[in-house]
């Protein structure tokens, strides 16, 4: 069975770098599913779960926005930060979960503030989702 390299590289270092069957992330437009031999395409990525499929094993990896490029024998996945499961601190994520509700609860007329809160609360849930498997 033919396979994709699959790179997820952060400002702080590589988080994974391996080859599996199937590889999806979450794009600003939606889930993509890239198999090998895949169309090159480049595409921004939202907060979400990347999943690397290899047979009946899936492996998650938290990212917290950045860009995909893929091209037919590799994939690159540039994140602005990204966690394997057992990289995630649920203690920090929860924290981080609490205080963006918090924030939510509180922000009347700041716009800007409800986006950041906003987002730090999809960064929170989606660390807390790949966490717990
Ligand atoms: P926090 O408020 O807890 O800092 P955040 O969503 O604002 O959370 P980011 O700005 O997305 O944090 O990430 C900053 C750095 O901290 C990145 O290197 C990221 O991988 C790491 N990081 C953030 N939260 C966690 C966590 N719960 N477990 C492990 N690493 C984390």
């Amino acid at each position: 069975m033919p396979t994709i390299n699959v790179n997820v590289v952060t400002p702080d270092g590589k988080v994974y770098d391996g080859d599996v069957d199937m590889v999806s992330v979450r794009t600003v437009d939606g889930e993509l599913g890239i198999l090998p031999k895949h169309i090159p395409l480049v595409a921004p990525l939202t907060v979400g779960a990347v999943r690397l499929k290899n047979g009946s094993n899936v492996e998650k990896v938290a990212v917290s926005g950045g860009f995909v490029e893929v091209r037919p024998d590799q994939v690159t996945i540039l994140a602005e930060a990204a966690e394997l499961p057992s990289g995630i601190n649920v203690e920090r994520a929860t924290e981080a979960k609490n205080r963006a509700e918090k924030r939510l609860n509180e922000i009347k007329q700041d716009q800007i503030d409800i986006k950041r809160a906003q987002l730090a609360l999809k960064r929170a849930n989606n660390r807390l989702n790949v966490a717990s498997k």
